[in-house]
């Protein structure tokens, strides 16, 4: 027990010693992106190619470092009351030009009226996150279905996909830091997700087989009222495509 507590204490020094150097670098980083934006606007000949690249690359390390700063320390900056169904939508359209591109349907089924109180800039990363993967996993031609669904004061967000899904040893391994089977992956977004939904007093769990497919099931505190959205009080199966 004792040595647990201690390795819990140990973890949070290097978390927080991860998060001081990380925020230290994207300073210098955002002044050298400046620069970089800059030259990149007038050059006209042969390092217009090398300047994309190296902006790119620059974009994508700022992004590690973003993400990895949410993760050690998520900011909930306003709270508001934030509908589910409005924010899923959002999250849909943001991303339905990469689903798009992959070659692989999405499908939303919404209840309107459902609302949680919380910062929606962070719930959106957290969607963002779980979509973006199961799109990922998905073959050309496959499909990703998100419901949403309200029971007593809490919500039910189910994303899956009939993707290549994680063995028993792959989901245990979620959530863990740099964790990821991908080329370009970061094996950032699912610890950020899990971080952001706990937050919010949420529960986050992962169901899959191989070869089969993945749902993530996200439960949130959440509350009934008027929709602000015109679309009260309950519109199910609305489809997008
Ligand atoms: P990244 O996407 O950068 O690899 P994540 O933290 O988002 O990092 O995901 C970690 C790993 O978990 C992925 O590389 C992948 O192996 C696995 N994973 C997450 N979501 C799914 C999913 N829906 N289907 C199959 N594997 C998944
Ligand atoms: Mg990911």
């Amino acid at each position: 027990m004792r040595k647990e507590i201690l390795r819990a204490e140990k973890l949070n020094t290097l978390g927080e010693l991860a998060a001081s150097i990380a925020h230290e670098i994207r300073n210098p980083l955002t002044v050298v992106k400046g620069f970089l934006q800059m030259m990149h606007k007038q050059e006209k000949g042969d390092n217009f190619y090398y300047l994309s690249l190296v902006l790119t690359e620059l974009g994508r390390a700022e992004s590690i470092i973003n993400d990895y700063l949410n993760f050690a320390k998520p900011q909930f900056e306003k709270l508001e009351d934030a509908e589910l169904a409005d924010i899923i939508s959002e999250v849909t359209i943001l991303l339905e030009a990469f689903a798009a591109k992959e070659g692989v349907q999405v499908n939303v089924r919404l209840e309107w009226g459902v609302f949680a109180k919380t910062d929606r800039n962070q719930l959106k990363q957290a969607l963002v996150n779980i979509i973006k993967n199961a799109i990922e996993a998905t073959d050309d031609g496959g499909e990703v279905i998100i419901s949403q669904a309200a029971v007593g004061n809490e919500s039910y967000i189910v994303v899956s996909d009939n993707g290549k899904g994680m063995d028993s040893a792959q989901i245990a391994r979620l959530g863990t830091l740099f964790y990821t089977t991908k080329d370009k992956g970061t094996g950032l977004g699912t610890s950020v997700s899990i971080k952001i939904i706990e937050a919010m007093g949420g529960t986050i769990s992962f169901k899959s087989e191989r070869g089969v497919g993945t749902e993530v099931t996200i439960i949130l505190p959440s509350f009934k009222t008027y929709s602000n959205k015109g679309q009260n009080p309950v519109e199910l199966g609305a489809e997008m495509k």
